[in-house]
């Protein structure tokens, strides 16, 4: 397809930062097809972009050094469901919202859920091994994949499927896979770990003044093993979000703890009897209605902070210990750079995982230094969950030592020897 509307839409990347160069969409609607495309593509040694629902925020589906976006976008089918072992199969291109469209009335939901759910598939999150709002419950995709099926330019198809939950029949191939953002092979289908539902679900949002009171909440939520959401965000950002979308926000602090338990009957009166003597601002949603109008002020932030102009992202991770530090070291290296950059922190608290979105005239190059390069220095990872893309990879050095990247050049040129996949792209 080489429609120009629709090839151009391809070629921009969500934050509309990175721009590439495409003039080929490939959208192969059976598995069959996508391996004749990459194995011709091997031969010709023709570079090819993979995409998916186009959501990453590292640039990491902008075709940038190729001519070429395959796109998942015809591999929609869910082909299994198996009620017995909560396990269902599907594949590449099928959304996460078309899939928990699919688990409703079924008595069972998926484990990994993201702001981003109406676009991202199942291939792209494979891929990115995406985190996501549940996983300090639940972990991240990598722990819901039970196999998957890879076409790789040097061994095609490598059909990982097997029928079991527990295999452990050598080196699971198809594995090496989660989290390679598309450098070493295409994933053209999954089956899934499924979560069975809950009997009730309890959403309660506290506010206070220091980040210590905030991580003594998230100590005291912790003790709930029916805790399965821990967000955070600060009210510079909410007052962003409630003039995006005409929310507003049950109080004023300076910072917000979303917390979300899910569990049994009596969870409710066991919780709503242990917050009943916590002081300060707390507000409780027991309703769906209620509990939706509290999450927005949380969902919202990635959409809220893009309406400002030009924003860097960093989604990184630290001790919760040292959250704090980078946050007070993040703004004073900002304003030693310019007085008019604004930060905005908010994440997935409850992992270690702070999404910090820099608002500025200020050239990317000279953000991500400050930024980056703080998290380097205080030893955290420079990528919690959106992965390297093609906006992180000069960084790709500074945060692996020379074995690391020694031994993911060699599974890179074992899998895609001719580095025709996603040219630009970790390396
Ligand atoms: C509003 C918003 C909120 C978000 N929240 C979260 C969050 O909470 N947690 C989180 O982890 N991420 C989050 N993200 C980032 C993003 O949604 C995830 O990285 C997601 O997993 C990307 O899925 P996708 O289908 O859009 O993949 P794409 O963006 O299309 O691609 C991502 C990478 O995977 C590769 N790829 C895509 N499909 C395949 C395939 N079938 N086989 C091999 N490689 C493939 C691409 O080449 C690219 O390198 C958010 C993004 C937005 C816009």
């Amino acid at each position: 397809m080489d429609d120009p509307d629709v090839v151009r839409a391809c070629n921009v990347d969500w934050t509309g930062k990175v721009v590439g160069g495409a003039h080929f969409l490939l959208r192969p609607s059976s598995s069959a097809q996508l391996e004749l495309i990459l194995m011709l593509a091997n031969r010709l040694r023709t570079p090819i972009h993979i995409q998916g629902g186009n959501t990453s925020l590292v640039g990491g589906a902008t075709p940038v050094n190729s001519d070429f976006i395959l796109t998942t976008s015809k591999l929609k089918r869910i082909r299994h469901f198996d009620s017995q072992l909560g396990r269902v199969t599907c594949e590449a291109g099928v959304t996460l919202g078309e899939l928990s469209e699919y688990l409703r009335g079924t008595g069972y939901h998926f484990g990994v859920d993201l702001a981003s759910r109406e676009s991202a598939t199942v291939g792209g999150m494979i891929s990115t091994n995406a985190g996501g709002i549940h996983f300090i419950r639940h972990g991240g995709f990598r722990d819901q994949v039970v196999s998957l099926d890879l076409v790789t330019p040097a061994f095609g198809l490598i059909s990982a499927s097997s029928k079991y939950l527990k295999d452990n029949t050598g080196i699971d191939v198809g594995r090496i896979a989660i989290g390679a953002e598309g450098t070493i092979g295409v994933v053209t289908s999954a089956t899934l770990r499924l979560i069975p539902n809950s009997a009730s679900s309890y959403t309660v949002l506290f506010g206070v003044d220091t980040f210590s009171d905030a991580l003594e909440k998230l100590r005291f939520a912790r003790q709930f093993a029916t805790l399965s959401v821990a967000e955070f965000f600060t009210y510079d950002g909410v007052v962003l979000v409630e003039e995006a979308i005409g929310a507003r926000v049950p109080f004023r602090s300076r910072y917000y703890l979303l917390f979300q338990f899910d569990g049994g009957h009596l969870m409710e009166q066991e919780l709503s009897d242990a917050f009943r003597n916590i002081e300060g601002n707390v507000a409780v949603a027991s309703d769906a209605v209620s509990a939706k109008k509290l999450w927005a002020l949380r969902e919202h932030h990635t959409l809220a902070i893009s309406t400002l102009g030009k924003v860097d992202k960093y989604d990184v991770s630290f001790e919760l210990g040292q959250i704090e530090e980078f946050w007070s070291s993040a703004n004073k290296r900002l304003e030693s750079l310019t007085s008019s950059a604004k930060a905005y922190i908010f994440g997935h608290l409850g992992d270690g995982n702070v999404h910090l979105n820099v608002v500025s005239r200020l050239s990317s190059a000279v953000v991500d230094e400050a930024i980056i390069g703080l998290t380097l220095e205080m030893g955290g990872s420079i990528s919690a969950e959106h992965g390297i893309g093609t906006l992180k990879s000069g960084y790709l050095s500074r945060a692996k030592n020379d074995a690391q990247l020694q031994a993911m050049r060699a599974i890179k040129a074992t899998f895609d020897p001719n580095g025709i996949l996603n040219p630009g792209v970790i390396f």
